[in-house]
């Protein structure tokens, strides 16, 4: 299954449409209700925090050298960033799509009541 493509209808999905509406996403030319699967969120919370722990590391050694009090806020401020943005960007680039079968809403059931007489 290629990335972003819709298993209904084989269309694609444009990639900031799967990073901003991943929880209700719906295919454009198909109408079908569509989810990113697990394994591509997996894969892009890991990308992130691998590269935010990078990002933090290279910042630590930079500002570590440097006095002040707020020299600890550089390195987790920019680890933030990298994570956000690269866990979004892993998603626009490898996210694989599956259907949704419906809302996660609770289904109603009909409940009778047994009345003895
Ligand atoms: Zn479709």
């Amino acid at each position: 299954m290629a990335t972003r493509q819709c298993p209904n209808c084989g269309a694609a999905m444009p990639a900031g449409r799967v990073a901003a509406y991943s929880y209700d996403l719906v295919c454009a030319s198909c109408q079908h209700p569509l989810a990113i699967s697990e394994l591509s969120r997996t894969f892009a919370a890991f990308a992130g925090l691998a590269a935010g722990a990078i990002v933090w590391w290279i910042a630590t050694l930079r500002f570590a050298s440097e006095p002040g009090a707020l020299g600890w806020v550089w390195p987790v401020f920019l680890a933030y960033l990298a994570t956000s943005a690269v866990a979004a960007l892993t998603l626009m680039l490898a996210g694989t799509l599956q259907l949704r079968t419906g809302d996660p809403a609770p289904q109603h059931e009909r409940v009778t009541h047994q009345i003895p007489h």
